[in-house]
């Protein structure tokens, strides 16, 4: 057989960064600050509610298409309260296997093949394989560092914009930079959706991780958008489930109709006990949300210092759980390759930023490590770091 086995659309992207080096992880013993999952799990009541669900017989079967009713409601409830957004329970929130999911099927169903996707680079590496899948085009606008932050250049995104643009694919918090987009920066895509005439897929999982006085906005809150926005949120960032896959994509029924289309084929249903479980965690106090914000921002500085120590240059996210960080201080040059040998060198494993821009050059020096870790981690990892200052 002389055809490649992989098909055109999909052999540019090989094996996820995540998979090679949480692999990398694995066979050298190195402390993993590559992936971003907690190493603890989320609250005991919420365990404790999906056993119950279990045990109940609730969820073991098909749960319905859209998701249990349950889930819905509370996340209705939750865009109600946190946001002022009003979404009907019953047509215009779908339950998802994850925002992975979710992000597939709003772009599985919303793009025709030659559709361009305007997406900020660097960007969550699902996007630009779901952009393939569904045959569309993506074309990048790049955040770059200004004053310590990453930073969306509104000229740049609007010089993006073209007659063959169908969507805007936002992720505020934004992961791996841990910008959090400003209200100012908000407006200026709204205005740009409404004037062009685009729809909006926007990626809220990090909503809750945010820090300092940073405050996060859905873009569906802003006027005119809620009609041309699918808001995408999940269960794993904000209660520590990341192995649950229960998200969910809130927007007008016309455009829920149109991703659960797509997503009927591809899971149909999945987690049906965490899903009443996550119902609960939807509705914990006020004191869960800000405490895990709180705990975060303080692991948040606990490695950002370590990493200033060791000699990186450290970009202060405002959100997510995420540091991405300039390796040109240490004297090099090209951060996979400096990626490859760091657990050699000292122990721990980090993601090339690189592997998320289309020009390699754009992110060839920029270095991402979690910090959703145990303090304890944190600091083994940050001394082992600093042999690298010496
Ligand atoms: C982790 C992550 C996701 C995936 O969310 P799941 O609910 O685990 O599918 C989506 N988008 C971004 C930006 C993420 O960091």
């Amino acid at each position: 057989m002389t055809r490649p086995l992989l098909n055109r659309r999909l052999a540019e992207f090989g094996t996820t960064i995540f998979a090679e080096m949480s692999a990398l992880a694995t066979r050298t013993g190195a402390i993993n600050l590559g992936q971003g999952f907690p190493d603890t799990d989320g609250p005991e009541e919420i365990r404790e509610a999906a056993v119950r669900a279990l045990r109940d017989g609730r969820g073991n079967q098909y749960p319905p298409g859209p998701g249990v009713p349950e889930l819905r409601t509370a996340v209705a409830e939750h865009q109600l309260k946190r946001y002022g957004l009003a979404y009907d329970p019953d047509t215009e929130v779908l339950v998802t296997a994850g925002a992975t999911e979710a992000i597939a099927a709003s772009l599985l169903a919303l793009l025709e093949p030659g559709d361009e996707v305007v997406a900020l680079e660097p960007y969550y590496d699902s996007y630009a394989a779901c952009i393939a899948m569904a045959g569309g085009t993506r074309v990048p606008v790049t955040l770059r560092p200004h004053e310590g932050r990453y930073v969306l250049d509104l000229d740049e995104l609007r010089a993006a914009v073209t007659d063959r643009t169908r969507l805007i694919l936002l992720n505020t918090p934004h992961n791996p930079t841990g910008t959090v987009l400003t209200r100012a920066e908000l407006t200026a895509v709204a205005e740009l959706a409404i004037e062009r005439d685009l729809l909006v897929v926007t990626d809220e999982v990090y909503e809750h991780l945010v820090f300092d006085d940073a405050s996060h906005l859905p873009i569906a809150s802003l006027p005119g958008m809620r009609e041309r926005t699918v808001t995408i949120g999940s269960a794993g960032k904000t209660f520590s489930f990341t192995g649950w896959k229960v998200g969910w994509a809130t927007g007008t029924p016309e455009l829920i109709a149109a991703v659960r289309s797509a997503k009927q084929y591809l899971t149909y249903v999945s987690a049906g006990p965490f899903q009443y479980a996550v119902a609960e965690a939807l509705r914990l106090p006020d004191t869960y949300f800000t405490g895990l914000r709180d705990d975060l921002q303080r692991k948040r500085d606990l490695l950002g210092d370590g990493l200033r120590a060791a000699g990186f240059t450290v970009y202060q996210p405002q959100g997510t759980y995420f540091i991405t960080t300039d390796i040109t201080p240490l004297g090099e040059k090209d951060a996979y390759a400096f990626c490859r040998t760091l657990p050699e060198r000292c122990g721990v494993v980090a993601i090339p930023n690189s592997v998320f821009y289309d020009d390699p050059d754009a992110g060839r020096t920029q270095v991402r490590f979690a910090f959703c870790k145990r303090d304890d981690v944190l600091a083994e990892a940050t001394s082992r770091l600093g042999r690298l200052a010496s």
